[in-house]
């Protein structure tokens, strides 16, 4: 029992904490996602949590429906009698913290129920949309591209920029496409039972993304490493991951975070390295204006994270060891 226990928790940790996630070269840091890993996950959290719960149980008698979230769980003990919370079984508690860590176990913190991943309310709405919806998208879009014209200094109604929110927009749908898509359709069920256990690489995966913050490119190349364990993901899923992730707004810190996160969570590998070299035109253009500096990020989960060796053996087949090692 015991031991189950533990084994699922470290196949957890091992799963959604981008432990060793390390950046090189002027870049943007994204701390929300970090923030929202940190709160899904980790037994010490788990532990404050049940503390907590504790001290509202001894203060209210144990009938107090103070988180909804907890209400179904507590069902059961309305009908009995109020009593000393300190009374309750150890087995029940046990049996309790279980729940709790089946819930914060799925959804990762990449991929929600539906698979959508990192889903805001805009995200569903864009996915559900019915074609008038999209229609009116587009011109509203369209209308923010002819304000951007007119504050630009341009006259937007001079021929050669007529069309351009329409073309700008339609354009800027298809860079956000990722919104529209989510890993479970991407896999499509094409993870075999080969019984391979060595390391998969795709390298030079093109990659073609938005930083968030300025909404300009940010281009370059990922490598996508795995260890099997047992089973393997058809080859051309891995570019196809990459590219759902990185059709959305993104920092490239997250962009190499999500893509690890995700191939753990379909394919429950013995590890998965990804790494990321990429220019900004953000930095390239505007700000420090430094043309040939390139932004590498990495993120190395399960064996790879673990064995120093295994994440050499990696990056020297993608031709990346020499900052590493
Ligand atoms: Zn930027």
């Amino acid at each position: 029992m015991v031991q189950f226990a533990e084994t699922k928790s470290s196949d957890r940790d091992s799963v959604s904490e981008p432990s060793n996630s390390s950046t090189s070269g002027l870049s943007d840091v994204d701390d929300s996602a970090n923030d929202s890993l940190k709160r899904a996950n980790g037994p010490g959290d788990r532990k404050k949590v049940s503390k907590k719960r504790t001290k509202r149980w001894s203060k209210d008698g144990g009938i107090s429906e103070v988180n909804p979230g907890l209400s179904s769980k507590r069902r059961n003990s309305l009908s009995k009698a109020a009593r000393d919370p300190r009374d309750e079984p150890e087995r029940k508690r046990k049996k309790k913290a279980k729940v709790e860590g089946t819930v914060t176990r799925s959804p990762s913190p990449v991929i929600d129920f539906d698979g959508l991943s990192r889903p805001s309310r805009g995200t569903r709405e864009r996915l559900e949309e019915s074609t008038e919806q999209a229609a009116a998208r587009l011109e509203r879009l369209q209308g923010a591209v002819r304000t951007i014209l007119e504050c630009v200094g341009e006259d937007p109604d001079r021929e050669g920029v007529l069309d351009t929110p329409t073309r700008y927009a339609k354009a800027m749908l298809f860079f956000t496409k990722g919104y529209q898509q989510n890993v479970k359709d991407i896999v499509n069920n094409a993870i075999f039972h080969e019984g391979h256990n060595e390391m998969v690489i795709v390298k030079d995966i093109e990659i073609f993304s938005l930083c968030e913050h300025h909404l300009v490119p940010f281009t370059g190349k990922m490598h996508i490493g795995y260890i099997p364990r047992d089973n393997v993901i058809g080859i051309s899923k891995l570019p196809r991951i990459a590219e759902m992730f990185s059709r959305r707004l993104q920092v490239q810190e997250r962009l190499t975070r999500e893509v690890a996160n995700a191939i753990m969570e379909v394919l429950k590998p013995q590890g998965v390295a990804v790494v990321m070299e990429s220019n900004h035109l953000c930095m390239v253009m505007r700000g420090v204006e430094k043309t040939t500096a390139s932004t590498i990020t990495s993120c190395v989960l399960g064996c790879f994270e673990r064995k120093e060796k295994t994440r050499n053996e990696f990056l020297s087949l993608v031709g990346l060891n020499r900052g590493f090692a």
